[in-house]
């Protein structure tokens, strides 16, 4: 099944051996996606150089100066998908101190600080970081996780909301994330699944794939085994989230249907780049667009309320985990 090249999981160590996904076109190269019986994770090979993810990473090209990325109808929703979050969070932590680790521009920090929380957030972007400081007033610091200042069990939740899928050392991140947290404390993680419907009906075309920006790809048995291993209690998981799940449909039926890869998805980003992109877009593309939209939105709701709650394979995985008090029996 290997036909070239070898992937190192980064979790385990060992040899990802399993050629998943064949030449998938990326930024500065093509990539295939190796797989890892024993960890149940993907891995992105070759992985991008440190100077081309902090070009990938950099303002302009991940999100704009002020952390915006969508059009204002758009971004309205982003907004209640954060208010959704916090209201999911409360249910197993009524209040306290909260770090949002790849918390881009703030933003739900900022929903939590108004609910009273005190918070924190981490953005591996320095500009990103200093602009989500600024704009809202909230403590984010930038940098790998062993030059975090943070104090040993000084959290009460931590999130990783689609972020553990483009570290390097996802491993090493959920220990750190382990250590911060008070006993006791929430560990919220959310990931694409690579075992879903909609990533194995799209393979390279599946928009959740986001090679080279996503370095791992967890499966709900990846996810969950690294989160029990650094000693974490799974107390629930999601497998649908209207955020990502009839979106990630959605664009994906378009990928396949022969549309411009993710054009779709390039419309919606704010402010100019979306305009750019409809100017740019050619005319077959556009009529695509046009006519397939509302053929393919209910289908997308309906194939990700299918996958999610029927075949349990859904688009996404959300684990809720809390840390093992120490008096806790296992
Ligand atoms: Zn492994």
């Amino acid at each position: 099944m290997k036909s070239k090249g070898q992937a190192l999981c980064k979790i385990c160590g060992g040899d990802a051996g399993d050629l998943l996904i064949e030449s998938i076109v990326g930024e500065f190269d093509t990539y295939d996606v190796f797989y890892c019986r024993h960890c149940g994770v993907g891995v992105t090979t070759p992985v991008p150089t440190h100077e081309d993810l902090i070009k990938l990473y950099a303002i302009g090209g991940y999100r704009e100066k002020t952390g915006k990325r969508f059009i204002p109808f758009v971004e309205n929703f982003i907004l209640y998908f954060r208010h959704l979050r916090k209201n999911r969070i409360k249910k197993y932590v009524r209040a306290g101190r909260i770090l949002d680790i790849g918390c881009g521009r703030g933003l739900f920090l900022n929903v939590m600080k108004d609910a009273g929380w005190e918070v924190a957030g981490v953005e591996f972007d320095e500009a990103t970081a200093s602009n989500a400081a600024s704009y809202y007033g909230i403590e984010v610091i930038s940098g790998e996780p062993h030059t975090w200042k943070f104090d040993p069990a000084s959290f009460d939740v931590i999130t990783l909301n689609h972020v553990l899928e483009h570290i390097a050392n996802p491993k090493e991140l959920i220990q750190s994330c382990h250590r911060l947290l008070k006993d006791g404390g929430l560990l919220v993680v959310a990931v694409p699944n690579l075992d879903g419907i909609q990533s194995w009906a799209g393979r390279k075309n599946w928009f959740h794939l986001d090679v080279p920006y996503h370095l791992h790809h967890f499966t709900d048995k990846g996810i969950s085994s690294l989160l029990s291993a650094a000693s974490f209690d799974i107390v629930r998981k999601r497998h649908f989230d209207l955020e990502y799940s009839p979106f990630g449909w959605l664009q994906t039926l378009l990928n396949i249907s022969g549309v411009e890869k993710n054009m779709l998805y390039t419309f919606l980003k704010a402010p100019r780049k979306g305009i750019d992109a409809i100017i740019a877009a050619s005319k077959k593309d556009l009529l695509l667009i046009l006519l397939l939209v509302p053929l393919y939105t209910s289908l997308s709701m309906v194939l990700s309320l299918f996958e999610s709650y029927i075949a349990g394979r859904g688009g996404i995985v959300e684990v809720f985990a809390l840390k093992a008090r120490p008096d806790d029996t296992k």
